[in-house]
């Protein structure tokens, strides 16, 4: 063998075991499944697919937690992970979960919203492949996902993005981004069905209130804040106005654009009769000037990058040495989701919505957010769902 051939065929292994060790850890990371732990609020468990039969079957298609209560009353979707590297979303839809118990009215959650963007990843940004929240019995274990839809489940992308029914031009990216192919079609892109199963459920189960959780970069001006159409608007500020003034954190609201189409905010209003809300907690980690990507800055959100900016006033958040911990984003959810509830039902008292056992903003950040978690080792059998 000469001296080339010995060097090429080392190159030739060495490429080999990289993409064989990589394909493995992708192959795990998407095949693994999230045990949730039904609380005893929760009624039925149900697929998204029960409401667009083309998505059953699929990497797409996702669980649907019912919390029903004895009494007759309005109805709330609450659903996360639309994004799922905005991971406060899906930690506020399990506290929800785990603990609510219902007196009047039904909380519907889905806390896997994009299903197949929670088992896609970017390595290329540094995305750790999963994260892990501490709780009183060890640390439950989540994949970080990404925003968009794996191309393992579709694919191809065109070179525009055509938006169904408006014709809208949008970038090619978005036509797997579930906040971007409302309010769907049967037979369209899968992500199209995912939202069209969802505008299904929403029309079908008389749904009032629809509350699409995220979170967004602290150096986006939409950020920290709740974007409402007009027909949610009123709700929305008086929400914004209650938790400044009773808990004592900002959360502004943000008018949803017209013209702007394929939006859950937008969509959801305007072809159903539900008020939607869409909710954006920051994510340090989301900002391109940071430092490394670890998962330390994934849950606690310091960086000394963007405290720099921050006193440069370049951040349309409040900064400081304590970052954005977890905690204070799931804390914030939780308590502007009780808050649109409490507000929608004092005006409608015939669709009000009673609910106890979800902390609010001061509770998880005195507690953590994996005090809300419970063991599956020590669930009942039936009461865990994979998803
Ligand atoms: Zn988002």
């Amino acid at each position: 063998m000469t001296h080339n051939w010995i060097i090429k065929s080392i190159f030739v292994v060495a490429i080999i075991t990289i993409i064989i060790i990589s394909g493995v850890q992708f192959y795990q990371h998407r095949h693994y499944q999230l045990p949730i732990v039904a609380g005893p609020g929760v009624t039925k468990v149900t697929y998204l697919s029960d409401y667009c039969s083309s998505l059953k079957g699929t990497m797409a298609d996702t669980r649907v937690f019912f919390l029903e209560g004895k009494e007759e009353g309005g109805k709330i979707l609450v659903f996360a992970n639309t994004h799922s590297n905005e991971p406060a979303a899906i930690l506020s839809a399990l506290v929800f979960i785990e603990n609510a118990l219902v007196d009047k009215g039904t909380v519907i959650v889905i806390p896997q919203f994009n299903n197949s963007g929670s088992r896609n990843t970017k390595p290329g940004d540094g995305y750790p492949l999963y994260f892990e929240i501490t709780t009183k019995w060890g640390s439950k274990k989540f994949r970080m996902g990404n925003r968009n839809a794996s191309p393992l489940d579709q694919w191809p992308d065109p070179d525009v993005y055509v938006h169904y029914p408006d014709r809208q031009l949008l970038s090619f990216l978005d036509v797997r981004n579930t906040n971007r192919t409302w309010p769907g079609r049967p037979d369209g892109q899968l992500m199209e069905k995912v939202t069209y199963a969802t505008m299904e459920l929403i029309k079908k189960e008389k749904v009032d209130l629809a509350v699409d959780v995220h979170g967004a970069e602290t150096m986006f001006p939409v950020t920290n804040c709740i974007v409402a159409p007009q027909k949610s608007m009123r709700i929305a500020t008086m929400t914004s106005l209650t938790v400044h003034a009773m808990e004592g954190f900002e959360n502004h609201v943000e008018p949803s654009p017209e013209g702007f189409r394929g939006l859950s905010h937008r969509e959801i209003g305007d072809y159903s009769d539900a008020l939607p809300f869409l909710l954006e907690a920051p994510v340090p980690f989301l900002d391109q000037p940071t430092g490394p990507k670890t998962l330390d800055l994934l849950l606690s959100g310091k960086d000394p990058f963007l405290l720099s900016l921050s006193k440069q006033k370049k951040l349309f958040v409040p900064y400081d040495e304590s970052g954005w911990p977890m905690e204070k984003r799931v804390g914030q959810h939780c308590s502007v989701i009780l808050e649109i509830m409490n507000q929608f039902s004092r005006k409608n008292p015939d669709r009000g919505i009673k609910i106890s056992n979800v902390p609010r903003y001061a509770d998880v950040v005195k507690n953590g957010v994996g005090h809300y978690y419970h063991d599956p080792d020590e669930a009942k059998k039936e009461s865990i769902i994979f998803n």
